[in-house]
């Protein structure tokens, strides 16, 4: 999927400043920050939403909140806490149809969302 935004920053072929990598997940920082953390968490597999996970990608889910976990420790933020966000469809306001984590941190959050 090279029409992809998060595929071609995978794939190398578009900057993205990588904090994680592995051979199913990988994290950059957002190009347009919402807080002093602000990080993406991307499985390498193409999934467009969470309306369109299959049962065989349980292991791929679950290890995208570990990888979160362990980015939120790398960036110090643990203690403090954080935010993981998925944000799914129009009303939710997504924007790239590739399945991502928003690991927000290091600043104080307020509830409800906007
Ligand atoms: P969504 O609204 O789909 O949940 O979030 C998409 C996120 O991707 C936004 O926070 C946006 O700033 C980020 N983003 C869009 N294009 C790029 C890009 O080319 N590089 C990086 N690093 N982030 C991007
Ligand atoms: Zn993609």
């Amino acid at each position: 999927m090279l029409d992809c935004t998060f595929c071609r920053i995978i794939a190398h072929e578009m900057e993205g400043e990588l904090v994680y990598e592995d051979d199913e997940v990988v994290a950059f920082h957002d190009i347009n920050p919402q807080a002093p953390v602000h990080v993406l968490i991307v499985p390498r597999k193409h999934i467009a939403s969470l309306n369109d996970l299959a049962p065989e990608d349980v292991h791929l889910i679950g290890k995208m909140v570990l990888v979160a976990k362990k980015v939120a420790e790398q960036m110090g933020i643990t203690a403090d806490g954080y935010r993981l966000i998925w944000n799914t469809g129009e009303n939710a306001g997504q924007w790239i149809y590739h399945v991502h984590i928003h690991l927000l941190g290091g600043r104080r959050m307020t509830w409800p969302p906007g």
